[in-house]
């Protein structure tokens, strides 16, 4: 018999749900039913899967105020970043749907004119399937939309702070069809037992990891014993650029919603801000009227910005703002703090920051906003690119061109030109340096579960 155990909400610290809490005997008989179940499921017509999948997408739809309400209580983040992203997560089974009838393929001549080549794409084999709590119905779309689309069997492990989520949506996939052992959640308070069991299952041919950078680096070394197929989503610290000749009102906007969404608990998070001294004071001015008005608070009483998800992360953010602080950075705005029990930190900008201050150059995943101030191109793209991370950026400038070509030397994955939101379905999601390996949504997010294969055919 497995205990329980029981998931909180971070605004009230009150306990909302018990749930299993599997161990590694447990996790490894979900591989038994997925691998069980990969034979037909690989086998399935695509447009049958495809169908099941668009299902899921519209049930997700249905129950979109119930799956919102379970994302502010196990997540704390406000009721409209909880929307925003059950809209966002199901997307990702409607792009799937759509990817899961075009699989592709090849048929060429060899240019020696012997053989006829045949390409096709097989699913490959069962995935372990790892999210994070930021995002907990988003990060679980994301990887299994294009699994079960691709043919491939899953177990799912959710972040231990947010399970009830994956949960959900893994009901709706079965009310949707989905059968028998295509898909398992397994809730673990032990995530290093159960994952390291997965990888070294033989018949786990592939792990999609989001987290953190330093989980990520665990993982792949773990793969690499058994030379598993390894896509990573992993940790970021995007740059937020204001150039000179920018429209502040819009840059402002996009700051707001690239640094304060999900309360900065996002990996495309705004981190730092580089700001062009000639319009750094009123930038800083529009910014701070803006962060004064923010709410914050529990998503129940209408906040606009919730709690950090743990102690251990608020204490780690706060130690970060004081060390900056101490160093000479000086508080140009700050929010209220609510009287509630939860771990509220006030959102806060910083201006005086040293381009070399941990705010500046450690992720913050906290609703943080340090302000840098450049002049010259040259010394801006030296800083933003001095970082081992490289997920998204963001560039703010009146003319295009020049933001297009700042963006150019830019090394990151993903850049919102005057816009603070990079996140689509149908877009390559994923980050280049220690940010990650691989992309999820658009094609390539299908591509990651498939395996190409070819036949050599005799022409002669
Ligand atoms: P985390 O790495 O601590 O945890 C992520 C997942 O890994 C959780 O399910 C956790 O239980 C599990 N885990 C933790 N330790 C493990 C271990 N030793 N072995 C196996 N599994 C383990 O990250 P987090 O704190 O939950 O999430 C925040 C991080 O995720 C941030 O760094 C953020 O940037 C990153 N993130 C990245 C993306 C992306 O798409 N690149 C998206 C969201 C979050």
């Amino acid at each position: 018999m497995t205990g329980q155990f029981v998931v909180q909400n971070p605004a009230t610290l009150e306990p909302i749900a018990e749930v299993p809490d599997l161990g590694v005997d447990e996790a490894i008989a979900a591989v038994e039913a997925a691998h069980a179940a990969f034979p037909s499921w690989s086998a399935t017509p695509p447009r049958q899967r495809s169908v099941i999948l668009h299902t899921a997408f519209e049930l997700m739809i249905r129950d979109k105020d119930r799956l919102a309400a379970l994302i502010c209580q196990e997540n704390g983040k406000s009721l409209t970043d909880a929307h925003a992203e059950v809209a966002y997560a199901a997307e990702f089974f409607r792009w799937f749907s759509e990817e899961a009838v075009r699989s592709g393929g090849d048929y060429t001549e060899s240019p020696a004119g012997g053989t006829r080549t045949i390409v096709r794409h097989k699913p490959v084999g069962v995935a372990a399937l790892v999210t994070p709590w930021n995002f907990p119905a988003a990060m679980a779309t994301r990887k299994i939309g294009p699994a079960l689309a691709a043919g491939c069997t899953a177990v799912l492990k959710p972040a231990e702070e947010t399970p009830l989520t994956a949960l959900a949506i893994a009901e709706l996939l079965r009310e949707a069809g989905l059968p028998d052992g295509v898909l398992q959640i397994v809730t673990t308070t032990d995530a290093p037992a159960v994952v390291a069991a997965w990888l070294e299952d033989r018949r786990v041919r592939k792990i999609s990891f989001t987290g953190s950078t330093g989980v990520g680096r665990q993982l792949l070394r773990q793969a690499a014993d058994r030379v598993v197929n390894a896509s990573m989503e992993l940790g970021g610290n995007a740059p937020f650029v204001v150039a000179d000749d920018a429209d502040l009102d819009a840059a402002v906007t996009g700051a707001m919603i690239a640094k304060f969404r999900n309360g900065g608990q996002a990996c495309t998070a705004a981190n730092r801000f580089y700001v062009h001294t000639r319009v750094a004071e009123e930038f800083t001015t529009l910014l701070g009227a803006a962060i004064e008005k923010l709410v914050v608070g529990d998503a129940a009483d209408g906040a606009a910005i919730g709690p950090l998800i743990s102690a251990r992360q608020l204490a780690g953010a706060r130690a970060r703002l004081d060390e900056a602080i101490a160093a000479g950075a000086h508080v140009a705005a700050q929010a209220q703090l609510p009287d509630l029990p939860g771990h509220f930190l006030a959102p806060t900008l910083l201006t005086g920051v040293a381009p070399d201050a941990t705010v500046v150059t450690e992720e913050l995943f906290a609703p943080i906003a340090p302000i840098v101030t450049w002049d010259d191109d040259e010394d801006l793209v030296r800083m933003v690119n001095d970082s081992e991370y490289g997920l998204a950026a963001y560039v703010f400038s009146g003319d295009l061109k020049r933001a297009i070509s700042l963006s150019e030397r830019i090394d990151a994955g993903m850049i919102g030109v005057n816009r603070g939101l990079v996140s689509d379905p149908a877009a390559p999601f994923g980050g280049v340096k220690q940010s990650g390996l691989g992309r999820e949504g658009a094609r390539e997010g299908l591509l990651a579960f498939l395996e190409p294969q070819y036949l050599s055919v005799d022409w002669s």
